[in-house]
C-alpha cells in the first residue's frame, strides 16, 4: 500500500480516532508484526502534540507458551506491579489506541487454564476500567498482519493477500479517499441525526422479526439513550471509539429480552468460530443457546459471570454499511459487527442512560444496565429484518424494513 495512504489512515487515527490532546500520554497496543505503521502512527500522535507515547506490543504464540507452563495461580494472579500500572492509568488517563493485526485464530488450541485465567484477571481489572469509563480517549482500529490476510485469502501470496486486505479495511473504514477526515466528518453527522430522531421517539421497546425465524422484543430503559459514530469524554473531547463504525446501538433493559434470535454471522471468539446459532431468552435471560458449530464456547460465552446470561446491548446497522457491501467474513468483531444489526451479552454502556455521570454503577444496575465482565456482540441482522418501535404511549414506529433504516 501506498506511504502516503498509509500515512493518512495514522493521521486518521491519531487525529479522529483517539484524537490526541496536547501533552497527553498515549498507549499503543499492537501486534508485534506492525513495526512500520507503530512508527508512522506514533509520529502522528507527536506531532498532535503527544507528551509520550508507549506501546506495548503482543504476540499470541508467546500467550501459548505461556499458558503451557506457568501454573493456574500464576496465570491468573494479577501482580501488584501490574495493579500499580492500572492505577497510573486511572491517574493519568492516556489515550489508549488498539490496533488489530494479529491472526483471528492466533490462540487456537491455548491450553484451558488461559481461559479461566482471563476470567479472574478481567475481574481485577474491571473497577480500573470503570474508573477510566468515559473519562479517557480510546479507539480500536486495523492493519493487516500476514495470518490474519492468509485467512481471508488462503490462495494469494502473502504479498497480494496483505494489499488485498489492506484495500478491505481502508475501504470499511471509509479511509481510502483523499481526505478521509472530511469523510468522517459526513458520517458522523448522519449517525449523529438518526441518533436524535431514535431519542425523540421516547421508544420503550423494539420487537424483531425476520424469516429465519428471528422473533424478539427487548424493553429499553425509560432514560435509555442511543448512540453512535464519534463519542465525548466527560473532559469533553470527541474521539471515535472504533473504526470503523456503522452501528447505531444502546443497552436496552437487562430484564426484558424475550423470544428467539437467530445469527446470520458465524462468530469468531477469541480463536473459535461458532456457527448457525441461536438464543433464546426469558424475562431477560439466556434459557437457551443452540449451535450447529462451536455449543461448548457459545455455552461459555453466556455465562463466564451470572450477568454475561444477559444483554447490554442492541446495535442497529443497516445492509448498506460498507462491511456487509464488501461480503467479507473479517472474524473480527470490530469489522463484522458492523455488518449487520447485533445484539451483545454481557456488559452494558453507562453513556447509554441519561445522566449517567452522577450515578453508581449500581444505581445504574437498579435502572436495568447490565454489569459484567463480559462483552461479546453477534449478528442478527437479516437481509429482510423488521424491527418495530413501540413508544410509551403504545405507538408503532417502524425502524428497520427489510434490513435498512425505515426512517
Ligand atoms: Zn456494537
Amino acid at each position: 500500500m501506498k506511504k502516503t495512504v498509509l500515512r493518512n489512515y495514522a493521521r486518521l487515527i491519531a487525529k479522529v480516532g483517539a484524537n490526541v490532546q496536547k501533552d497527553q500520554e498515549v498507549i499503543i497496543f499492537a501486534g508485534l508484526d506492525q513495526p512500520e505503521f507503530v512508527k508512522m502512527l506514533t509520529e502522528e500522535c507527536y506531532k498532535l502534540g503527544a507528551g509520550k507515547v508507549r506501546v506495548e506490543w503482543s504476540y499470541d504464540a508467546l500467550e501459548k507458551v505461556h499458558a503451557r507452563y506457568q501454573k493456574q495461580r500464576v496465570l491468573s494472579r494479577t501482580e501488584e506491579w501490574e495493579k500499580a500500572k492500572l492505577q497510573h492509568m486511572v491517574d493519568v488517563l492516556p489515550v489508549r489506541i488498539f490496533l488489530e493485526s494479529e491472526d483471528p485464530d492466533g490462540l487456537n488450541g491455548i491450553h484451558k487454564r488461559y481461559f479461566k485465567a482471563v476470567q479472574a484477571r478481567a475481574a481485577v481489572r474491571k473497577p480500573y476500567r470503570d474508573a477510566i469509563d468515559n473519562k479517557h480517549q480510546w479507539c480500536i482500529a486495523a492493519v493487516p498482519g500476514v495470518a490474519w490476510a492468509k485467512k481471508l485469502y488462503p490462495t494469494r501470496s502473502k504479498r497480494q493477500a496483505v494489499e488485498q486486505l489492506w484495500r478491505d479495511i481502508l475501504f470499511t473504514a471509509r479511509a481510502d479517499s483523499d481526505d478521509p477526515i472530511a469523510v468522517w466528518q459526513a458520517h458522523n453527522a448522519d449517525l449523529k441525526r438518526r441518533c436524535a430522531y431514535l431519542n425523540g421517539l421516547g421508544l420503550t421497546k423494539l420487537c424483531y422479526r425476520a424469516a429465519n425465524g428471528t422473533d424478539f422484543s427487548v424493553g429499553l430503559m425509560p432514560r435509555g439513550r442511543f448512540h453512535a459514530g464519534a463519542d465525548t469524554t466527560l473532559q469533553g473531547v470527541v474521539f471515535n471509539p472504533n473504526m470503523p463504525t456503522e452501528e447505531v446501538f444502546t443497552s436496552p433493559d437487562r430484564r426484558t429480552a424475550q423470544g428467539i434470535v437467530y445469527a446470520t454471522k458465524p462468530l469468531s471468539f477469541q480463536g473459535n468460530l461458532i456457527e448457525d446459532f441461536s438464543v433464546r431468552f426469558e424475562a431477560g435471560r439466556v434459557v437457551e443457546v443452540k449451535a450447529e458449530k462451536g455449543q461448548s464456547v457459545l455455552e461459555y460465552i453466556a455465562s463466564m459471570d451470572e450477568a454475561s446470561h444477559y444483554l447490554g446491548e442492541c446495535a442497529l446497522v443497516p445492509k448498506e454499511s460498507p462491511i456487509n457491501r464488501s461480503g467479507l467474513l473479517f472474524y473480527s468483531t470490530l469489522f463484522d459487527e458492523n455488518a449487520a444489526c447485533h445484539l451483545a451479552l454481557g456488559d452494558g454502556f453507562p453513556e447509554c442512560v441519561e445522566g449517567f455521570e452522577d450515578l453508581s454503577r449500581e444505581e445504574l444496575y437498579e435502572l436495568g444496565l447490565n454489569s459484567s465482565i463480559n462483552h461479546t456482540d453477534f449478528m442478527i441482522g437479516a437481509e429482510d429484518m423488521d424491527i418495530d418501535g413501540v413508544t410509551e404511549d403504545g405507538r408503532v414506529v417502524p425502524i428497520f424494513r427489510n434490513g435498512t433504516w425505515a426512517f
